[in-house]
């Protein structure tokens, strides 16, 4: 990423950004859709996918079982979109796909244009099953568009755009990309693509001029040079370890995270087994137990970086994160001095048995 500037313009420039879309479509599994690279965040993603392909004011149906699940409906909001959540969700469930196919069937004026899933919710260490959706929503014989935030799951657990049947996927490079923050992926099925002339008024984020130039091998505005170096790498790293054996090393390391909290002992926040997250594990603290205090002492005397519990898990979770470039050693240090800032909060466990237990579960089970 550390180069000089270069021309965008040049003749030379389709030599990056053509093979860069390719390895793109790979990492989204899709042939038959269309990706795109727009220089953005997350946040930027999601209004991406709203504004290109739904009518303005359109209705989207919203299983809110965590905090992205909120800002994207938030965000939908504030573009002017009516927003349905589906009700008796919980947070740390996954979105019901049997909720979510009664939803749809029960929209006999076919008003719903898009479901919208956060495929691992980051907040609470959920990971929803889009297929099991996806067959929801055909079931129900609806014709509205399935869209996905894999931006904590893309590049980490097993995403399938095509034969999942999603319409739009976002992610962002910061995290199974091992990236800086800054570019938002995203890709579109035909059927979102056929969507775009209906969508509502959109500039920046316009999809149409953005497939266009990057088909030449160009970008419709100055690109972020670096970080598209940046991604060829990331992408050519994953390629290199290959996808499945990368899918394999999340799933590996989780459960090592998840055998040291059991041997704390302290609960989750995913309810159900099925659908803990293998990027992320949410940890509830005991009552009485500040978690904001815990993880500012972690960061200030270890130097160690814990997600904090979001929204209503403010001060009652903390989160390990374990997605991209990882391995053993680098999750022991970080369960050690979790383990240390456990006990300085005043939480009785066995200094090293959350540490023992990821090694005996990590040396039992095959890399
Ligand atoms: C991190 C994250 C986002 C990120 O949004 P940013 O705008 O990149 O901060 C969105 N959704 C999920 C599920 C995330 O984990």
């Amino acid at each position: 990423m550390h180069r000089a500037s270069e021309d965008h313009r040049s003749v030379a420039f389709p030599e990056l950004v053509r093979p860069l879309i390719e390895e793109t479509r790979r990492l989204f599994r899709t042939e038959v859709g269309s990706v795109a690279l727009f220089p953005a965040s997350g946040t930027g993603g999601w209004e991406a996918a709203l504004t290109n392909t739904l009518p303005s004011g359109g209705r989207v149906l919203l299983p809110c079982a965590g905090q992205f699940a909120a800002l994207w409906g938030d965000s939908a909001r504030r573009l002017g979109y009516r927003v349905d959540v589906l009700p008796g969700v919980e947070w740390g469930d996954p979105p019901p796909p049997d909720r979510i196919e009664a939803a749809l069937a029960a929209d006999s004026g076919a008003e719903i244009r898009a479901v919208l899933i956060v495929h691992n919710e980051t907040s609470t260490g959920v990971t929803a099953d889009v297929q099991a959706i996806r067959a929801g929503m055909d079931r129900a014989g609806h014709g509205a568009l399935l869209m996905v935030d894999g931006v904590s799951s893309i590049g980490s657990l097993r995403y399938r755009h095509d034969e999942w049947g999603v319409d739009v996927a976002v992610t962002g490079s910061q995290k199974g990309l091992m990236l800086p923050a800054g570019l938002a992926l995203m890709a579109f099925s035909p059927k979102a693509i056929a969507a775009l002339e209906h969508g509502s008024p959109r500039a920046y984020f316009d999809l149409a001029p953005m497939l266009a130039q990057n088909k030449l091998g160009f970008f419709p505005y100055t690109p972020s040079i670096p970080m598209l170096y940046g991604l060829r790498e990331a992408l050519a790293m994953l390629a290199e370890e290959g996808m499945q054996a990368v899918i394999t090393r999340h799933a590996r390391l989780a459960r090592g995270v998840r055998a040291a909290v059991a041997a704390w002992p302290l609960p989750i926040c995913c309810r159900d087994p099925q659908a803990v997250s293998n990027t992320v594990t949410t940890i509830m603290t005991p009552a009485g137990i500040d978690a904001s205090k815990l993880i500012a002492n972690a960061f200030t005397r270890y130097d160690l970086a814990l997600g904090a519990g979001l929204g209503p898990l403010a001060g009652k979770a903390f989160r390990i994160g374990h997605v991209g470039d990882l391995n053993e050693g680098m999750l022991l240090g970080a369960l050690g001095l979790v383990e240390m800032a456990l006990a300085d909060a005043g939480v009785a466990l066995t200094p090293g048995s959350g540490v023992a237990a990821a090694q005996q579960l990590w040396r039992e089970t095959e890399a």
